[in-house]
């Protein structure tokens, strides 16, 4: 027996996410039909919820469900700092070391020419106003140790220099090719305050 046209249409659907192939997208799929319809429900209402009430911060581009996120506009955070990361997970990883108390700037991705992705996908053009406009003293370049993450350090580090701001660079202490997201919260304070100029 082949699948129902709907159950094809959840099947299709559930790939689109990260590391899901036609096997496990069946298998859930058919997991939810078969034994958990409230469940399915709740993974319906969250998404479209999200969806709907999630944007991004219009300071730091993070994540936020309100115009400006709750550590934008927190008063213990340190105002002369600001740290710039790739994804909202490598963010995660640096507030849970519990090592910084700064701002942030969240690139949403990395400079990728090869994939279409240049200086406006990434709106540098926010953080060139942000570095304008604050009292930003450093601004501490944490993307990840890839190729790309580097060559989009390197990227801000040139815009940072030009206005006098000193850049820095997360330690070497992160393994080449390491993610933030991926790392133990010890390794990732060493890469934080081994940061040298850059
Ligand atoms: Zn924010």
């Amino acid at each position: 027996m082949t699948d129902t046209p709907a159950i094809e249409n959840l099947k299709q659907a559930l790939r689109r996410l990260p590391g899901v192939g036609p096997k496990s997208a069946q298998r859930m799929a058919l997991h939810l039909l078969e034994r958990d319809r409230d469940g399915a429900k709740q993974i319906a209402q969250a998404l479209l919820y999200a969806i709907e009430h999630v944007s991004y911060c219009r300071r730091c581009n993070n994540f936020s469900e309100t115009e400006l996120c709750q550590l934008c506009g927190s008063s213990k955070r340190d105002r002369s700092l600001l740290c710039v990361v790739e994804s909202p997970a490598d963010f995660s990883s640096l507030e849970q070391t519990g090592a910084y108390s700064g701002l942030y700037f969240v690139l949403m991705g990395r400079l990728s020419p090869l994939d279409g992705i240049g200086p406006e996908e990434l709106h540098l053009d926010r953080l060139e106003a942000l570095l304008d406009e604050s009292q930003i003293k450093e601004v501490i370049l944490a993307t990840n140790s890839t190729v790309e993450g580097e060559a989009t350090a390197h990227y801000i580090g040139e815009l940072v220099h030009a206005r006098g701001i000193l850049a820095t660079r997360i330690a070497h202490g992160v393994p080449v090719g390491g993610e933030l997201e991926y790392l133990d919260r010890n390794t990732v304070a060493r890469a934080f305050s081994g940061r040298q100029e850059a």
